[in-house]
């Protein structure tokens, strides 16, 4: 029987801390303390215990949110271990618990509004007696504004909240250094593509074989390799992103091959967020009403006005949102492929990420050796650091297909 950490892959040095944690916080509720707070010193608590901010790193897929929740679930099992069966770890696992607030960013950014009014929820006593809990997912994406506003619930926790942070990592581009400087950081490793293949076949049932070729394919990335595994359409789209190293045959080509590379992240954010979109309109229009005649309607039509006007701007922010992790999904699977090629250009004695184009990548390193395969690489990397510096992803994409051609 697994616990709530079952589900981390390849963190035990994590799931060894957040025991810990977990058991020094249900000790100070059993002698009715509240947790201590961070250290106001610059390297951040140390402490092994229970402290009441957190930041949980870690490169994408290594579950950063998912090492969240479940501490969250420890936090409030009855047993207060988190054993995984009790009304506690199942309610918090199952996103319904009344003491677990979740901040999941469908958009680009996480505004001040919504980080205030969060932060006013945390700071009421938690119904369940245990904690109340924030988990904020994607915390490198809060504006500076909505920071200042966590800053200071962090600064002055209420006794009983714990906020629970998820960010790529540490640097002050992604977490402000005094957030930071409150938090207890619990940084998470790429699994390793063993421990991916494994937790694939135990909890997923998928095949040996075929949970192996995903976890590598993946590289790491537990949910891609999930939907590797089970998901047709996920792997046709990742066939089409390893078909382009032998397309660009020319210029012409190059050019095509980006066209068709962002049309594809496109066309797969737009069939992402399509279902969310239209049950949001939908319910908006009928909390707004069919159109009334009566005093007082003209000013209810103005205000519908611009509630749809705020749906619609959401809605944009989460699709371009899509395109972006569409597109940046297409370009870690290239860059795997050219990393393939630089390893066997080295005779480096590691295993391809991609078992499928190894042949392929074989030939691209005899016919451009180590230094046109990592410039190729190089190309690739350079690509999705533009996109995140909001150079335009065409621009940015049309530029790389030009430099793998060129090499
Ligand atoms: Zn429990």
């Amino acid at each position: 029987m697994t616990d709530v950490f079952g589900d981390l892959v390849g963190q035990d040095e994590a799931v060894v801390t957040l025991r810990r944690a977990a058991a020094s916080a249900a000790a100070l509720l059993r002698a009715g303390e509240a947790a201590p707070a961070g250290d106001t010193g610059g390297a951040g608590p140390t402490d092994a215990g229970m402290t009441h901010a957190w930041i949980f790193t870690g490169p994408p897929g290594s579950g950063r949110s998912v090492a969240a929740r479940a501490f969250a679930a420890a936090l409030q099992c009855v047993h207060g271990t988190g054993c995984g069966h009790c009304p506690g770890c199942h309610t918090t696992l199952a996103g319904t618990h009344a003491d677990v607030r979740l901040v999941v960013p469908d958009g680009l950014s996480i505004g001040v509004g919504e980080m205030r009014a969060l932060v006013l929820r945390a700071a009421s006593t938690p119904s369940g007696g245990r904690w109340q809990v924030v988990i904020i997912e994607d915390a490198d994406r809060l504006t500076e504004a909505a920071g200042n506003a966590l800053l200071k619930a962090v600064e002055e926790p209420p006794p009983r909240t714990v906020f629970l942070l998820c960010a790529p990592s540490t640097h002050p581009d992604d977490v402000s250094v005094t957030i930071r400087s409150r938090c207890r950081v619990v940084p998470l490793r790429q699994p390793p593509a063993g421990a991916v293949a494994e937790v694939l076949v135990r909890r997923d049932g998928i095949a040996p074989d075929v949970a192996q070729w995903a976890a590598a394919a993946a590289q790491g990335h537990v949910g891609r390799a999930r939907r590797l595994a089970r998901d047709p359409e996920a792997r046709q789209r990742r066939d089409a992103v390893l078909a382009v190293p032998r397309r660009l045959t020319g210029v012409g080509a190059a050019f095509d091959a980006a066209s068709a590379l962002i049309e594809a992240a496109e066309a797969e954010a737009a069939a992402s967020v399509a279902e969310a979109d239209e049950a949001e309109r939908s319910a908006l229009q009928t909390a707004l009403g069919a159109g009334g005649t009566g005093r007082g309607a003209a000013g209810a039509m103005r205000g519908a006005a611009g509630q749809l006007k705020e749906l619609e701007k959401r809605q944009k922010s989460r699709a371009t949102r899509a395109q972006r992790d569409a597109l940046d999904r297409a370009l870690v699977d290239l860059a795997g492929f050219y990393r393939d090629a630089l390893t066997m250009a080295l005779r480096a004695p590691v295993a391809p990420v991609h078992t499928d184009t190894a042949t392929l990548a074989g030939a691209g390193a005899q016919k451009w050796d180590a230094e046109g395969s990592l410039r190729r690489l190089e190309a690739v990397l350079e690509c999705r650091t533009a996109i995140g510096a909001n150079v335009k992803p065409r621009i940015a994409v049309e530029a790389m297909m030009l430099s793998l051609w060129r090499g």
